[in-house]
């Protein structure tokens, strides 16, 4: 309130007092009396010239602690302990502010506005005035502004936009983040409705919708909506209404809104990572396999022809060992961004793993329109690749599938491609092959059985034969290796060198592996149930199954399931593939071997060696290659290596197998060379259970069984 009001105000309590005293006063000036001075926080006063006060209102109790009736009678300067402030003649009021001593010992700064009245010749004839609890007033003040600060920060700092609208969409409040999203100042927001901030597509909805009761708690709160911004900025958002209450009324509808354009970014950004190689940027297998179907369709339409090209770096694996993986990177990248440079237009490149890249080569016309096809893209290999500094000559190898000669769909068409591919592999790399339509075609068969496969799995075309392990001196059968073979409905029986290879590739092995493992367990506990209980068999474990974490698990399951002893179990690792190495496997071989299983290195001799690692595991059998056995007859250095082999073995406390014996003569070479057991066509090939049962009983004939002729030097 204004000082001049204030003592207007005091004027008339002071003159409404007087009158209630005198018992002059109406009823009508009573109230407003007690009003005045029941609400009014000052003190209101009228005092002698001396300060004396006359008449005070109620406020004294609050502001002075002093009963009305007190304080009458008492001075201002008794509260003040100093002098009234002095007055220029004639002046209308003065403000001051100075400390007053409380009767309860406190003091408090308290602000006295005076207003002097003067009497007949300018003497002073009293005073009139208003005393204030500055620090009451300031705390609350300052109190409310802070809050209300607070208020506005907490709204401000909300990461989501608020505004607080009335039923008809007059905007009350918004805060910071809407501003910002809308991009709107303070000023140019409070010029505008909600209508301005909704696309008129969604303004009756969202109208209709705050005028309905759908906002209350039991209907849905979230909508996606568009929004307005500045400059027709359109805003993708969720909104979501609540009630605002205010002393038990709806005044109003409480609008949040949720900026959706960078959840909309992230998960275009999902889709793309979904789509699209992170690598190279390039599309991915998905992606180019739905740009094939396509083109097959159009293809179909137009009566056109539709290549696929799947390409390999020769060597990818070189430079990646020699030079490193982020160097690798940068080539595979390099490699995206040439060919995608170099490609006609309508080519699609996508990446299909690895050092593979797949090519689609749409509305190809023509016999030799595919061969023309894949010679660009090749060329794009013509000049080096700048790696690192160093200028790199990088060949490739593709395999082409083309629509319609070779496949119709568009998985079929890939992995003709793909088969095609690795029979340009075969062939030494740096070249392409064309995909086949021949069922005799090497790559052609290939992709047939792989999918044949799949059904033989299924309708157990796959079973065991056992070869037996003798020993050359007896005759006798000590063990038995179980070896899958596959009776294929229309080609007869395909060999496990060609099969064994699918089933890794694809993974098969691992579930046809644990058939292999039962199986052969089985079998094993029937003949030592027949009564041949020094019999062990021996079944091939796949690098492939190594990898599988709970291999043990697998093996101590047959073994569980057949009841076979664990000790009449070999399992044989063979030592050609690189995949098995000793470092990542090691764990897993403790593990079959404390489960009680012997283990045997299969085709010894051949690829990165064991040797230097025998000795850390309990490998209880060698088997030494085929190949050196089938060279002894014609060899002495063949000779020498597998009595050196043997030596090894021996030195190290394992038992020596020669495989592949299929001459009389070998038989002879090994045996004076010391190798424990014989495996070979010169005893048996692999044969069925039943066709074994003769041998296991009686042995081989020791006719067979000569002493070894002496060995030439
Ligand atoms: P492997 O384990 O070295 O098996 C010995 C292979 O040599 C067998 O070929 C066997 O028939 C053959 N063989 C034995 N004696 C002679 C002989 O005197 N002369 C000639 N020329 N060959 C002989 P098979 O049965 O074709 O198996 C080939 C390979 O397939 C096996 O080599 C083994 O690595 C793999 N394999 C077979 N069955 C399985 C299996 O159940 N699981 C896994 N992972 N691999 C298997
Ligand atoms: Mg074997
Ligand atoms: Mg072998």
């Amino acid at each position: 309130m204004e000082a001049s009001a204030c003592l207007g105000l005091a004027g008339a309590f002071v003159a409404l007092e007087a009158a209630v005293r005198g018992r002059a006063a109406g009823r009508r000036q009573r109230e407003l009396l007690r009003h005045i001075t029941t609400h009014l926080p000052d003190v209101l006063f009228e005092a002698t010239p001396e300060g004396v006060f006359t008449s005070v209102s109620r406020a004294t109790r609050q502001v002075l602690l002093t009963e009305p009736a007190d304080a009458r009678g008492m001075s201002i300067t008794d509260f003040t302990r100093d002098r009234m402030p002095p007055f220029e003649p004639g002046a209308e009021h003065v403000s001051w502010t100075t400390l007053w001593h409380l009767p309860d010992g406190t003091r408090k700064v308290l602000n006295v506005i005076l207003q002097p009245l003067w009497g007949e010749r300018g003497r002073l004839a009293g005073f009139r005035g208003v005393i204030r609890d500055q620090a009451e007033r300031l705390t609350a003040e300052t109190a409310l502004r802070e809050s209300e600060a607070r208020f506005r920060r907490v709204l401000d700092a909300a990461q989501n936009g608020i505004m607080l609208v009335t039923h008809d969409g007059k905007l009350l409040l918004t805060n910071d983040a809407l501003r910002t999203l809308l991009g709107y100042s303070a000023a140019e927001m409070q010029a505008r409705t909600l209508a301005d901030l909704v696309h008129p597509a969604y303004v009756d909805q969202l109208m209709a919708l705050m005028a309905s009761r759908a906002w209350s708690d039991a209907a849905p709160s979230h909508y996606e909506v568009q929004l307005l911004g500045q400059h027709g900025a359109l805003i993708e958002a969720e909104v979501s209404l609540a009630a605002f209450r205010e002393r038990g009324h709806t005044t109003g509808v409480l609008i949040e809104v949720r900026d959706l354009t960078e959840a909309r970014r992230a998960s275009e950004a999902i889709r793309r990572m979904a789509d699209y190689d992170r690598l190279t940027g390039l599309p991915n297998r998905d992606l180019f396999e739905r740009h094939l179907q396509r083109a097959l369709i159009d293809a179909r339409a137009a009566q056109t022809q539709v290549g696929v090209v799947l390409l390999d770096l020769d060597r990818f694996k070189l430079i990646n060992d020699t030079l490193g993986h982020a160097s690798g990177d940068r080539l595979l990248k390099a490699v995206a961004e040439r060919l995608q440079g170099q490609l006609p237009p309508r080519h699609l490149l996508a990446r299909f793993s690895g050092d593979e890249y797949l090519v689609l080569c749409p509305d190809l016309v023509g016999a030799m329109a595919a061969d023309a096809a894949v010679r660009r893209v090749i060329a794009a290999f013509n000049a080096p690749f700048e790696l690192d500094g160093h200028l790199l000559q990088v060949s490739t190898s593709a395999g082409v599938g083309v629509f319609p000669v070779h496949a119709d769909a568009a998985e079929t068409l890939v992995r003709i491609a793909d088969a095609a591919l690795h029979e340009a592999k075969a062939e030494g790399g740096n070249r392409y092959r064309m995909g086949s339509d021949d069922a005799n075609d090497p790559a052609r068969r290939r992709l047939e059985l792989e999918a044949d496969l799949r059904l033989a799995v299924e309708r157990g075309e796959l079973y065991l034969a056992y070869q037996p392990q003798v020993d050359p001196g007896t005759g006798q059968i000590r063990a038995l290796e179980a070896l899958l073979r596959w009776n294929h409905p229309v080609r007869g029986q395909v060999g496990p060198d060609e099969f064994v290879p699918l089933l890794e590739e694809t993974g098969l092995i691992v579930e046809v592996g644990d058939y292999v493992l039962h199986e052969a367990c089985a079998q094993g506990k029937r003949w030592h149930d027949a009564g041949h209980r020094n019999l062990r068999v021996a079944v091939n474990l796949s690098p492939r199954q190594f990898l599988v974490s709970d291999l043990d698990a697998r093996v101590r399951s047959a073994l569980n399931a057949s009841g076979l002893p664990p000790e009449a179990l070999e399992v044989e690792l063979t030592e050609t593939s690189g995949m098995l190495d000793l470092d990542v496997v090691s764990g897993m071989l403790d593990s079959l071997i404390d489960l009680g299983v012997t283990t045997a290195i299969d085709d010894f001799g051949i690829g990165q060696s064991w040797l230097g690692r025998l000795q850390q595991f309990s490998i209880r059998t060698l088997k030494v290659d085929r190949s050196f056995v089938q060279r002894v007859e014609a060899s002495s250095n063949d000779i020498a290596i597998v009595a050196a082999v043997v030596a090894l073995g021996h030195a190290l406390g394992m038992a020596v197998v020669a495989e592949g014996v299929e001459t009389q003569r070998q038989l002879d070479i090994v045996r004076a060379v010391g190798c424990d057991l014989v495996q070979g066509f010169f005893y048996a090939q692999a044969l069925p259970p039943e066709a074994l049962e003769d041998y296991l009983a009686d042995g081989f004939d020791q006719e067979f069984d000569r002493p070894a002729e002496p060995l030439a030097a």
